[in-house]
Formats: structure tokens, sequence, C-alpha cells
């Protein structure tokens, strides 16, 4: 199991301190549950302070497919791993809504990230207007598909899935359990059959959008839910700390 906390746009230096110290103290030793923090590239530093020491991983929220070169205002792979990041969060929906990334784009992400040893959380996840029409298996299939495109594993450690239906982020309607539970049956299925059966049951499937710490159980209690990608929720250590205890 692993739970994330995506801090998106949130948190000044300051707080960001005060966020991680909090959840280090509350959580003391969340063995066997693995532990993430995404907090905002410029406190990436500050935060991996306070982690040090801690079983709590560090993890960016978006990072450039190339190399390094004349990308201005963009973070490279090699910078995440220098300031500490085991994780890297790469196409999230925010980022495909308001910064046109595509499955592509991702693609070329997740292949850079492996590269550098950085463990990519890859977000998929349907719309509501494609989940009423019907579609939202067929949405996340081609996802799916295109993120992974030529994508070689060489563990289940190495990549994180995170189903997150665009409906139930920052909304707080999140997907029942048994809608949770569905779709990740499916991820499973496409993973296995690219990755084989070791690599593919192993592979970590996280649920995000508007996990609390009053719903949390009853979707990591899904045989194909292996943890959770939490926004709002994690910006308050009481409730982060919470839904990590709900994963025990
Ligand atoms: P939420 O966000 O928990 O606030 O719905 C989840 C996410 O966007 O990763």
């Amino acid at each position: 199991m692993l739970v994330a906390g995506n801090w998106k746009m949130h948190t000044d230096r300051a707080e960001a301190i005060a966020l991680a110290r909090a959840i280090v103290a509350s959580l003391g030793d969340p063995s066997p549950i693995r532990v993430a923090v995404c907090p905002p590239f410029v406190n990436l530093e500050a935060v991996r302070q306070v982690l040090e020491g801690s079983p709590i991983a560090l993890g960016a929220q978006n990072m450039h497919h190339e190399e390094a070169g004349a990308y201005t205002g963009e973070v490279s792979a090699a910078m995440l791993r220098a300031v500490g990041c085991r994780y890297v969060i790469l196409g999230h929906s925010e980022r495909r809504q308001y910064f046109g990334e595509t499955d592509a784009l991702v693609n070329q992400k997740v292949k850079r990230a492996l590269q550098h040893g950085l463990v990519p959380i890859v977000c998929v996840g349907e719309t509501l207007a494609e989940r009423q029409a019907g579609q939202a298996e067929a949405v996340v299939e081609r996802q799916l598909q295109g993120v992974l495109d030529g994508v070689e594993l060489p563990s289940a450690e190495a990549l994180v899935i995170a189903y997150e239906p665009v409906w139930a982020i920052g909304t707080g309607h999140t997907a029942t359990p048994d809608e949770a539970q569905k779709m990740h049956a499916l991820i499973r299925q496409l993973l296995i059959a690219r990755y084989g059966d070791a690599i593919g049951r192993a592979l970590h499937i996280l649920y995000g959008g508007s996990v609390k710490p009053d719903n949390a159980a009853a979707l990591f209690a899904q045989p194909d839910v292996d943890g959770g990608l939490i926004g709002g929720a994690s910006l308050k250590a009481a409730d982060f700390t919470a839904i990590v205890q709900a994963a025990r």
C-alpha cells in the first residue's frame, strides 16, 4: 500500500515545513504502508530536510521530458533526483486540462523519469461527460496504453498508476468503492497483459479523487486498490495521517 499527498499549488515555504513536520510527528512509523508527500518544486529542498531520517518519501508533481536544455521555467528529472525525490506525479488531469499534456507527452516523461530512477505516479481517469457517455473504460484504456507505450519496467516497484476520475477530483464526489474496484480491475488486466503476471499483479494502482478519512478505508479494502493519491485532505496532517491509518 502507498499513500501519497499531492499538495498541488499550496503551501509557501513556512507552511510546507510546518505541514511536513506535523505529518512526520503524527505519523510515526507508518510501516508497512509507504507514504510520500509531493510539495511544490520550490519547497522540495525544505521538505526534504524535514523528512530526513523519517520513512516518508519525497515526490514532485511534474517534470520536463527532456534531459536538459533551453526550456525556461522547467525542471528536469535529474534535478528532482538531486533534491531527493523518489516519486514524480505525471499526467495529472490538471496538467492535461490546463497545460495541454497529452498521452504522448506523458509517455516521454515516464521514460525519462525511469531513466533517472524516479518512480512515476502516472495518472489516468475519465471526465464526467465521458463516464455519462459510457466511455469511461475506453478512455482509461486508451490513456493507459498511450502513457505506457514502449515503457519497460525492471520491476513492479519502478512505476505506480493512479486512477483519478476527473469528476471526483476536488469535488467531494468520490467514486464508490465498487466503481473504483471495477476500473482498477480493468487496469490490472491491462497491466498483466503488458507486463506479465508477476509484475502486473504487484504494481501499485492508487485511487485518487476526494479521498477523505471517512471514505478511505472502504476504498482501500478493494482488492485492486493499493492506496491513494490524496489532494485536499493531504494538506491537513490529521486527515492525511488518518488516511494512512486507513490503509493499514
Ligand atoms: P483531491 O485531489 O483529493 O483533492 O480530490 C486528488 C488529486 O488531484 O490528486
